[in-house]
């Protein structure tokens, strides 16, 4: 079977995005709301989501945590009979705690994987029936450079990051003949509140400044900046759009060159 007619814009399409009321994804929200899509975003709190639909016109905020499974499925459920079938699932919500491997406590270990792999695997099994049945669907799961490599004291996030892409590629070859396309898109430090609090962390340990913690990080960037959540959120609506029906399976580098 090859690619059934895709649709031919995005306009009207329920899509999903899971930590949609901050950083990158808020970005991503904004940009798919622009694209003509319903959004539907969640989080654990309800107030960075209702602020931001209350700036974009067709989108609705849902809280859940996506660790729990009855929890997604009840939220998937609403925000289906809300704004209809889901088309498009954005698999962003995520944390990233940092300590080295011989103190990190295993409740830190297993919340990391719980949210950041765990979460995505319980959010892509609530929407994939909609997409199959539609014979059309786009998941694109927001991981990391620290999923493409290893970072010092972030060993848990690495390995949940890891995760999400190993997950991204098989799920993307089940559903190679289902017109549901599944990518991941891996962002270098980017400027968002999960970096600001990686700053904090860094200058509180090591007695630097917060300038000077900031030039460590981006001076992994061969581009020496923070990556923009709009960048990110521009890969993610290309992947989105018809045009990329062929390109599944991927991992792709939103880093400045960072060399995997
Ligand atoms: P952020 O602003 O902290 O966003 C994380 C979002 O995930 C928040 O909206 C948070 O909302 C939500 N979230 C966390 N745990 C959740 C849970 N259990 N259930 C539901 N929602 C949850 O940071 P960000 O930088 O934009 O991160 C977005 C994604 O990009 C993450 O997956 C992160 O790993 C990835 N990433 C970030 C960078 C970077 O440098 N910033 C680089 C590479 C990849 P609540 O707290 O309200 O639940």
């Amino acid at each position: 079977m090859t690619d059934p007619a895709p649709p031919p814009s995005l306009q009207g399409l329920h899509a999903i995005v899971t930590g949609g009321g901050t950083g990158i994804g808020a970005a991503i929200t904004r940009r798919l709301a622009q694209l003509g899509l319903r959004v539907s975003i969640l989080g654990r709190r309800a107030a960075p989501l209702e602020a931001l639909c209350e700036q974009i016109p067709g989108t609705a905020a849902y809280t859940a945590d996506i660790a729990d499974p009855a929890a997604v499925e009840t939220v998937f459920a609403r925000a289906g009979d809300a704004f209809g079938p889901i088309s498009v699932l954005v698999n962003n919500a995520g944390i990233a705690l940092s300590s080295p491997v011989a103190d990190t406590p295993l409740g830190d270990w297993q919340r990391q994987l719980d949210v950041n792999l765990t979460g995505a695997f319980l959010c892509i099994q609530a929407a994939l029936p909609a997409m199959r049945a539609a014979g059309w669907g786009r998941v694109v799961n927001i991981a990391s450079t620290a999923g493409l490599k290893g970072y010092p004291f972030v060993a848990g996030y690495c390995a949940s990051k890891h995760g999400l892409i190993g997950l991204t590629r098989a799920l993307a070859l089940e559903l190679a003949r289902e017109g549901i396309t599944v990518n991941a898109v891996c962002p270098g430090y980017t400027e968002t509140d999960l970096v600001e609090d990686a700053l904090r962390n860094i200058s509180t340990e090591s007695g630097r400044s917060r300038e000077e913690a900031l030039r460590r990080l981006t001076s992994l960037n061969p581009q020496r900046r923070l990556i923009r959540p709009e960048e990110v959120a521009d890969a993610v609506a290309w992947l989105c759009g018809p045009t990329a029906a062929a390109v599944t399976g991927q991992a792709i580098a939103v880093a400045g060159g960072e060399v995997m």
